[in-house]
């Protein structure tokens, strides 16, 4: 590629870059973290997302999908994807491997308020896959300037089997997360909560409502049931975020499939603050 080429790609997000899949890691049946290069150093050092924001993947030949960022670095082990099979797209997705090439438009729409709640303690709820969008945070927490605040994670799966990231789990609270897990489905060595996770909501303690901050991804039956335990338990809802998924096509606000109300998820979300997008939570995907 010319100089003139990368240039132009590296200047506008609206272009894809061809990256390479630098390392595939199973995280159970049908889940897998696609670990993606830039082949163009330009593109990697120009890179820069925020957690919580996603980028649109492209399978060659087949179509292009959103994925949340869920870490990693453009420059050294490659940005995290963790992509669950689904249709057409993650189907050809997941018969790809290590070294096969694939092309990335992004990073696209907002982004947790992490500035915004430094000095608060964050408490993120999360539900099977939804962890993914969230792992940066914990990343981003644990890694920053020794915060005053403390930082929770109330996650929830079927059973253990399905628990994401479980092999990063012994690091992340040996640096100070605060960790509690609830599975559907216990199995006889199961040692953790069952459950729910907006029981988990309900029960936690050592947190102060008024400088509380949530963030939660997951089915939206979750959410609205860890908000409103949330809400009954004093935190106000401007202190609460949500990260929504709807089917995508574009990812910047022209083709209208995500639109949700008067927002676009591509473009206004996937992170609302909750008083903002509450009246639309309901409205099923179209
Ligand atoms: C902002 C955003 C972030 C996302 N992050 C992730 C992620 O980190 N990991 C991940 O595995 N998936 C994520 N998704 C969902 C992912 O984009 C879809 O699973 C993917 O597009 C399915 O493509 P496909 O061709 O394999 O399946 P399709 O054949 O397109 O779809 C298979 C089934 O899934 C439904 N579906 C497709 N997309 C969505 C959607 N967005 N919401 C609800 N139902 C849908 C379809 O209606 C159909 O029933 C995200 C979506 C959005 C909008």
């Amino acid at each position: 590629m010319s100089a003139l080429a990368s240039a132009a790609i590296a200047d506008n997000p609206w272009l894809a870059a061809s990256v390479r899949i630098a390392d595939v890691v199973t995280e159970f049946a049908g889940v897998a973290t696609y670990y993606l290069q830039f082949d163009e150093p330009a593109r990697a050092t120009s890179y820069g997302y925020a957690p919580g924001q996603f980028n649109m993947l492209y399978v060659p030949g087949v179509g292009e999908i959103a994925i949340s960022i869920s870490g990693g670095l453009a420059s050294r082990e490659g940005l995290a994807h963790t992509v669950r099979v689904a249709g057409n797209v993650t189907q050809s997705l997941a018969r790809l491997g290590k070294g096969d090439s694939l092309a990335l438009r992004g990073p696209y729409g907002s982004a947790w308020p992490l500035d915004e709640t430094r000095d608060a303690d964050i408490v993120l709820v999360a539900g099977g896959i939804g962890l993914a969008p969230l792992r940066a945070v914990v990343e981003a927490r644990l890694d920053g300037p020794s915060p005053r605040a403390s930082t929770t994670l109330l996650y929830g799966a079927r059973s253990p089997d399905v628990l994401l990231y479980d092999r990063e789990f012994a690091g992340w609270t040996g640096r100070g997360l605060h960790l509690q897990c609830t599975v559907d489905r216990p199995h006889r060595l199961w040692v953790g909560h069952v459950g729910a996770v907006p029981l988990l909501v309900d029960r936690l303690s050592g947190i102060a409502p008024a400088n509380c901050a949530l963030f939660l991804c997951g089915p939206e039956v979750m959410m609205r049931y860890s908000v409103r335990s949330a809400l009954a338990r004093g935190v106000r809802k401007e202190q609460i975020w949500v990260s929504l998924e709807r089917n995508m096509q574009c990812a910047v606000g022209l083709c209208g499939h995500c639109q949700l109300g008067p927002a676009f998820v591509c473009q206004d979300g996937p992170v609302f603050r909750y008083d903002k997008i509450e009246p639309y939570l309901d409205v099923e995907d179209l």
